[in-house]
């Protein structure tokens, strides 16, 4: 498909390479104008290029789109929104959703409005904001206005009855939060674990001297996630909201999304590289630096959430990028340490490598989970997640044969751990386009703090 009408040379022909989507591949080449894809298919059919990206034998993308990202924003997280823009460039990601928790006392628009402004001035990548959600009918009224402003994702937090305010929503909130979204064409995240019994269970494991991967097994077993699961679907149905459940982790929470999805439920299911490839093992090795919520669960769980995105069952995929130190994670004592982990900059390394280099899932399935899905749901597609004429030329170029090592030094976030520490990956992230400009080249970030551009959303209901 080329567009002959326009006598402007193209900016950028990217040539050479297998561009891969959702639906399929082609040998095809991409140019670039003004920013966006101006025309894909046989390099001998482009119009002239001011420049040409050489990218022979190398898979090309759309970018990533990251749905899952937490910054520090009424939190000790230990990178800023600008941070955590930097270390997502320097992992293919050319697009974040980041969490926007707002201060006490704040609007929901004024949080809104200072956390985009933050954006705007230091994010290297696009960016969007899912609102919070507080337990203040008054803040909740603000919903359609958020809406409007094209924040169209509010997240509900319900695990951590201990960590204060608008981390263990009361049920009414829950269900007003779903109420007025619905009404208004948002769409609810949920953490689905139940607070109220993790607190519980807690306080009987601090009293049990339990203090490692014990205390998060049985402070926050699979029961719980699965429990929440079934009643946020249930609420959501009653309440007509799309509900889109972050983080999916069991087997047990898995029958329940599916219960709900073959029933034809407005719901989406997303998970994290980290449920994707580890136990509570990496808790008995790393410590408090693996606590996240709900936990690293056992091989089985892994096994069925593979077996469930290749069913299509579980739709998008996360990092939950969550930074702290270690010595953060580590000087509480392991009972208080904040959960979470960093994980923006290895979500599509490991996903290439564990996911398409081991055959568990095809290159075309990966660009559904980290861009087309995300895109949908989230309300930015076409003009992100996909490489078609119109839409922003936001790409990354993988060597499929390139090796690649993770370690904590190599990663740019403040955060001084990863997870993935030593693992050996195959497919190599070689550049990145963000609307049409280079990102990454070779491996730099080659654009400013302040690159990115807020990316306001349609309202759009999550199922996709
Ligand atoms: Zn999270």
């Amino acid at each position: 498909m080329t567009d002959s009408s326009h006598q402007k040379p193209l900016d950028l022909l990217v040539a050479g390479g297998t561009v891969v989507s959702g639906q399929g591949r082609q040998e095809a080449a991409i140019g670039v104008r003004d920013g966006r894809v101006a025309c894909i298919g046989a390099p001998e059919s482009m119009p002239a290029a001011e420049e040409t990206l050489d990218v022979s034998g190398k898979l090309v993308l759309p970018g990533v789109i990251d749905p899952h990202v937490h910054c520090r924003a009424y939190s000790s997280h230990i990178d800023s929104l600008a941070d955590v823009a930097r270390s997502a460039a320097h992992g293919g990601v050319t697009t974040m959703v980041v969490f926007a928790t707002g201060e006490e006392n704040e609007t929901m628009l004024t949080t809104l409005g200072r956390i985009r402004e933050e954006g705007e001035a230091g994010s290297v990548i696009d960016f969007s904001l899912h609102a919070w959600i507080f337990e203040d009918f008054e803040y909740l009224a603000e919903i359609p206005k958020a809406i409007d402003s094209g924040v169209t994702t509010f997240k509900v937090m319900m695990g951590y009855k201990k960590r204060g305010r608008g981390r263990c929503i009361p049920d009414e909130y829950f269900y007003a939060a779903l109420d007025i979204a619905g009404r208004h064409g948002g769409t609810v995240l949920v953490h689905a674990e139940n607070g109220p019994v993790i607190d519980y269970l807690e306080n009987k494991a601090f009293d049990a001297g339990m203090d490692g991967a014990d205390f998060q097994e049985y402070s926050r077993p699979p029961e719980l996630e699965a429990e929440n699961v079934a009643r946020s679907i249930h609420l959501a149905d009653l309440a007509g909201c799309p509900l889109y459940i972050v983080h999916l982790t069991s087997t047990l929470a898995l029958d329940e999304a599916q219960r709900g999805l073959a029933a034809g439920k407005n719901i989406v299911v997303e998970t994290c590289p980290q449920y994707l490839t580890l136990t509570g093992d990496a808790i008995r090795e790393m410590g408090a630096p693996a606590k996240v919520a709900p936990p690293l669960r056992e091989e089985a769980d892994i096994a069925a959430l593979w077996k469930a995105i290749q069913e299509g069952w579980i739709s998008l995929i996360g990092s939950d990028h969550a930074p702290y130190t270690v010595a953060q994670k580590n000087d509480p004592p392991f009972t208080e340490s904040p959960f979470g982990a960093p994980g923006i900059e290895t979500l599509l390394p490991v996903l290439y490598s564990e996911g398409v280099a081991q055959g568990r899932i095809s290159a075309e399935r990966l660009v559904q989970l980290t861009s087309e899905n995300p895109a949908r749901t989230l309300g930015c597609y076409p003009q992100k997640g996909a490489l078609l004429v119109g839409s922003d030329a936001d790409l990354v170029v993988i060597d499929p044969e390139g090796r690649s090592t993770v370690t904590a030094a190599g990663q740019h976030t403040n955060s001084d751990y990863t997870l993935f520490e030593g693992w050996e990956l195959t497919g190599r992230l070689e550049h990145s386009l963000l609307r049409g400009k280079p990102l990454l080249r070779d491996g730099e970030l080659v654009q400013e703090p302040g690159y990115g551009q807020f990316v306001p959303r349609a309202a759009s209901g999550a199922a996709l």
